[in-house]
């Protein structure tokens, strides 16, 4: 496999070296023709004339792939394939297509906000749940992350409003209660509009740390604090399910 090459041919020097993680054949040279004399070659011993994506354009081109393959391969759920594969795509795109994607990536955070009350992503000073006089202040149901919001919202039965953690405790990563958006919700609680807490932490060992945490914290206050229940999910077989989330399912039972 090549690692580096070197030409030197009619006193044009260049050389080419692979790159890894990313398979980038990077070629560097003190002259234009240089290079491309090089990348011809390359081409040539591949049998490949055509396939520019092969062997990256010339010089500082290439390094700006490898740049935006090392930021997508930071993206949940992009591996290092993947990232090339995007990369791949967009060079191939007008550049008004890559515009629109890189201005929309670029006024990201200038437009996001927190919801001053509930501290959701939203564009406005307050999200459209808190600000839907229809949605009940009278329950609040505390959550990790912003996208939990719309894993309940997708259930069309919850009316009342929300409260974004923006995490959960975690010692040995250093999230402590200072870390997450608590005093917010003391606040709104100690508003007295509210009558009842859902705590919807996720059944993970922070998310159960974050809500006996809050069930602490909340108990001097006239609330009422319940929690999401837990067990077999619809749908499943009982034989499938391990024994915690069948013991957390037992627990849970209620009359019927
Ligand atoms: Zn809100």
């Amino acid at each position: 496999m090549l690692d580096e090459l070197a030409v030197e041919n009619l006193g044009l020097i260049a050389t080419a070296r692979l790159e890894p993680p990313t398979g980038f054949v990077v070629v560097t040279g003190e002259t234009g023709a240089g290079k491309t004399l090089l990348l011809g070659a390359l081409r040539l011993l591949r049998g490949d004339t055509a396939a520019k994506g092969q062997i990256g354009p010339v010089g500082d081109e290439t390094r700006v792939e490898a740049r935006l393959i090392d930021e997508l391969r930071k993206l949940p759920g992009v591996g290092p394939k993947s990232a090339q594969r995007i990369a791949f795509y967009l060079l191939r795109r007008s550049r008004e297509e890559t515009n629109r994607l890189s201005e929309a990536v670029g006024t990201l955070l200038d437009d996001i906000r927190t919801c001053s009350s509930c501290q959701a992503i939203t564009d406005r000073e307050e999200c459209a749940i808190c600000s839907n006089p229809a949605r009940s202040p009278k329950i609040v149901c505390v959550v990790e992350e912003p996208h939990d919001v719309l894993a309940i919202e997708k259930t069309r039965d919850f009316r009342g409003r929300y409260h974004v953690l923006h995490g959960a405790l975690s010692p040995l990563q250093g999230v402590g209660p200072d870390e997450l958006r608590i005093r917010g919700l003391l606040e709104r609680l100690r508003a007295g509009e509210t009558e009842e807490v859902i705590l919807a932490t996720s059944p993970t060992v922070e998310g159960e740390a974050t809500a006996v945490y809050l069930a602490r914290l909340l108990r001097p206050l006239e609330v009422r604090v319940t929690r999401i229940a837990m067990g077999v999910p619809v749908g499943s077989d009982l034989e499938w399910a391990d024994e915690v989330t069948m013991a957390k399912a037992l627990e849970g039972r209620r009359d019927y």
